[in-house]
């Protein structure tokens, strides 16, 4: 996405890169590195951040492409570099107050893509955060990020690393007409094992799913089979969203020529114009539902589990995130949420207004809204502040160490 926040350096022009493929190359300077995320989630980080705009992967449903996000082109060749990532990243980084990890990923661009191989900028900003002792979370498609795995283990040794690797498949001619320029299916799911194998956390971002092409049971049982033996922790789901535009007309066009036996289904089924570009609902009803026996039935999380987030962000972060996923474990499993959200919202409206007012206090450390709440709990007041005696019970709980399961519910110890 453009954030127009940047000034155009001298355009390089265009630049033979891999000997296959060219690749335009604009370099800018961004006046800005780190955005805030809010509210912090395991998947994106409480920092995030990209070194290119547009990508090289040409994967032919990203959504990069709409026009919305404003990357002007051509979205597979014309690549914005942003070439003192590094620098500001260095200078960013010692200011941060608010724990939480650092996410190096983008909707519109993948940080280890084809360039990268060449340019090093993903590398030196590793060896960057190698130094310091945030956590860091990298979403791509590329095994290349096995280059970097000494900073990788460096970052995992201080604080922790966890790698998203985004996959759908276990087929991979499939693979190689959906997303050409990446890994093949092999590369990345030997990378989620050399990564676990070191000890670091290794996820899967199993989006988008293509119906009728790559969302049957069968296949969705393949892929978890596949996952469980690298060694992977989670898989978050999502289904194929076609943006009205350049997104869409160009992933139709493509997918005529390469599955014309199902190219009119795909039409039919997103020819509602829907402005998130998601398909019919009944279709995304019964996805999801097959989604929800699957996983269950290959005890794989969907969510990214709460022993696996624990220590990386603030108290008060860790909470909020737990709560909401609570909402979504509760729901999902048939139990009325209803006093969860009125908790879960009253929670709110108690941090959010600290959360300003130390954010304005640059004297104040941000960890002292933690021992707030910790003085709550062990004052026995959190009931009083949730509204809820059982839920207040439960976060004291969690505020003393204990780790909630999503796929039991249950707090251990
Ligand atoms: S790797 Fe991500 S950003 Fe790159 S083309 Fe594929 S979907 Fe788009």
């Amino acid at each position: 996405m453009n954030d127009g926040n940047y000034e155009a350096l001298p355009d390089h022009g265009k630049e033979e890169i891999t000997g296959m493929l060219s690749y335009n190359l604009k370099r800018v300077c961004v006046k800005k590195l780190l955005k805030k995320e809010n509210p912090a989630v395991p998947f994106g980080g409480k920092y995030r951040f990209s070194p290119y705009m547009a990508c090289g992967h040409r994967c032919t449903y990203c959504d990069g492409r709409y026009e919305k996000y404003h990357v002007e082109g051509d979205f597979d060749h014309d690549i914005t570099v942003r070439e003192n990532a590094p620098e500001l990243l260095e200078k960013e980084l010692q200011k941060l107050r608010e724990p939480g990890p650092v996410c190096m990923s983008s909707g519109i661009s993948d940080p280890y893509q084809p360039v990268e191989e060449q340019l090093q900028i993903t590398r030196q900003c590793a060896e960057i955060l190698s130094r310091f002792d945030h956590p860091v979370i990298i979403h791509t498609k590329s095994s290349t990020v096995l280059r970097d795995i000494d900073c990788w283990e460096e970052v995992h040794r201080k604080s922790a690393f966890t790698l998203m690797i985004s996959l759908t498949m276990a087929d991979d001619s499939i693979r190689s007409r959906l997303e050409p320029g990446a890994s093949s299916v092999e590369e990345r799911l030997n990378t989620l094992k050399e990564f676990r194998k070191r000890g670091m956390n290794a996820g899967v971002l199993a989006m988008p799913f293509v119906p009728f092409l790559t969302d049957s049971r069968e296949q969705m049982g393949e892929f978890l089979t596949v996952l469980k033996s690298a060694g992977v922790q989670f898989a978050m789901p999502g289904l194929l969203t076609l943006k009205q535009g350049r997104q869409k007309e160009f992933f139709l066009n493509t997918f005529k020529k390469q599955y014309p036996d199902i190219y009119g289904k795909i039409v039919e089924l997103y020819s509602n114009r829907n402005f998130y570009g998601n398909p019919a609902s009944g279709y995304t009803k019964s996805f999801y539902s097959r989604i929800d026996t699957i996983w269950t039935e290959h005890v794989m999380d969907d969510l990214i589990p709460h022993s696996l987030f624990r220590g990386q962000f603030s108290l008060c972060d860790e909470i909020s995130i737990l709560l909401g996923d609570m909402i979504k474990l509760y729901r999902r499993g048939g139990i009325n949420v209803t006093r969860l959200k009125t908790a879960s919202r009253k929670f709110s409206r108690w941090l959010e207004p600290r959360r300003t007012y130390y954010a304005r206090r640059r004297n104040l450390k941000y960890l002292a809204l933690d021992e707030e709440l910790k003085a709550i709990a062990e004052a026995n007041e959190l009931e009083e502040l949730l509204g809820n005696k059982k839920l207040a019970v439960f976060i004291q709980r969690v505020i003393r160490g204990s780790v909630f399961n999503y796929q039991t519910l249950e707090l251990s110890p």
